[in-house]
């Protein structure tokens, strides 16, 4: 008998979750209330980030939190409104960081980064998408010798432990390489190991399109009217209701919303993030961080893209793009800027957990149920890493690495 699932979400979590399913025989049905990669896998700085071996973690160092906390840097914004209700999973999230538990969290994060090319290459292939994706790695700038020694050290020690590769570069060395920064740095770190893509929502688009040609159905429909009956499962869509025995939960930022009125209660929250497209790429030859300034700056197909770090708010909070126009005045002194393409800044939420694991496997409680979201600043760079997990897990197949770290189960 064939299998079946619906795959509730169509960011790169879902498509990538289908992907799997459907190389294994399943019959699926990709629901999503908007095309393919059109919300956070559509805004993101596009990196496939075989360098980040170590999640974000929430600050310990007394300085860096008296930084935030003062609103210094642009690297992290917070409303005081949005605190009460995010004081528990950030009081979560702040103590996961520690010396005691930070370590093996990086180890089980490693697990999912170490296959995250490797993944992706298989796809792109696959889809046809080669001419998105830039090889060649991007590069940290950092402004000041202290903080260059700094991450010098870490990229060494990433090296040693995990054998990835960065080239540091000295301030004239990081000048000759990117001629267009009108600004001195102290010198910068060189991550050889990523790739960028040129158009994010657009990788995710091409996986779908072969998906489609691959007999996965794409449908139009809202996960909340997700319903459990004797038979499994079913959401109504623009074309009908649809039933299959597996459903699968990857709605990114918004999967609580489908969770809750069942029972979980998982601790998500969300750091959002803006972008806004400049025409022209501005001269740069790769991606490049200016780490204090908070502002990612990202050669693509639209533009140059530049991205801001982490804002505290709630899901569904009005746009507040402080980070947004510091990070365009930054990049104005550091660059050529053409003009914005777009009228007003994107605006995305980074789906987190407070142990920086996302949340994959069976749902506790619900037989046939499947949760897959949680994948913060690396969602872009896991999803076809953990689809192929958990399709490996539905299809009762020995997972390729072990998904206890990540299970469903840990918060309750
Ligand atoms: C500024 C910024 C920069 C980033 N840079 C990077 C990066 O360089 N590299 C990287 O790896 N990651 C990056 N990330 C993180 C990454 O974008 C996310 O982790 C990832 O996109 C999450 O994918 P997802 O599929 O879980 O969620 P999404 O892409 O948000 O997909 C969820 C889907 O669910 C759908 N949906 C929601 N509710 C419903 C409903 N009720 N009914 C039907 N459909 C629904 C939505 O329409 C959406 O398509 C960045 C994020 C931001 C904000």
């Amino acid at each position: 008998m064939t299998k079946t699932a619906l795959v509730l979400g169509a960011g790169m979590v879902g498509v990538c979750t289908a992907w799997h399913l459907v190389r294994r025989g399943f019959d699926v049905t990709l629901v999503d209330r908007r095309g393919p990669g059109q919300e956070t896998s559509y805004g993101n700085a596009g990196l496939i980030q075989r360098e980040c071996v170590a999640p974000h973690h929430f600050p310990h160092e007394l300085s860096r939190i008296a930084r935030i906390a003062l609103g210094r840097g642009n690297d992290v914004h917070y409303s005081m409104r949005a605190m009460p209700a995010l004081a528990r999973p950030l009081f979560d999230y702040w103590r996961a960081s520690g010396p005691g538990p930070y370590p093996a969290i990086v180890r089980h994060y490693e697990a999912m980064i170490r296959h995250c090319l490797t993944e992706h290459d298989e796809m792109i292939e696959a889809s046809g998408a080669r001419d998105l994706i830039r090889p060649g790695g991007f590069k940290f700038a950092l402004q000041s010798a202290k903080s260059l020694a700094e991450e010098a050290a870490t990229a060494e020690r990433l090296k040693r432990d995990f054998g990835i590769a960065a080239t540091i570069l000295d301030s004239d060395g990081l000048a000759k390489a990117e001629p267009a920064l009108k600004r001195r740095f102290a010198g910068a770190i060189h991550w050889t190991d990523p790739w960028a893509v040129r158009d994010p929502g657009g990788l995710v688009g091409r996986y779908a399109q072969a998906l489609e040609q691959a007999g996965c159905t794409l449908a139009v429909g809202d996960a909340a009217t997700l319903a459990q009956d004797a038979g499994g499962w079913s959401v109504r869509t623009a074309s009908g209701i649809v039933r299959a025995e597996h459903a699968v939960v990857a709605l990114g930022p918004w999967s609580d919303q489908v969770l809750r009125p069942m029972g979980y209660r998982y601790p998500l929250f969300v750091k959002r993030g803006y972008h806004t497209h400049y025409k022209g790429d501005a001269g740069l030859s790769m991606p490049v961080l200016d780490l204090q300034a908070g502002t990612m700056m990202v050669p693509m197909n639209m533009g140059l893209r530049v991205c801001t770090g982490a804002e505290f708010a709630p899901l569904g909070a009005p746009p507040t793009p402080v980070q947004m126009h510091r990070a365009e005045a930054r990049a104005r002194e550091l660059l050529n800027l053409g003009p914005a393409i777009e009228p007003t800044p994107w605006l995305g939420n980074r789906p987190c957990t407070p142990d920086m694991l996302p949340v994959i496997g069976a749902a506790p409680n619900h037989k046939g149920l499947w949760l897959h979201f949680g994948h913060a600043h690396q969602g872009f760079t896991l999803g076809p890493v953990t689809g192929r997990l958990l399709a490996e897990m539905m299809n009762r197949e020995t997972p390729y690495f072990d998904p206890q770290p990540y299970s469903p189960t840990r918060f309750h």
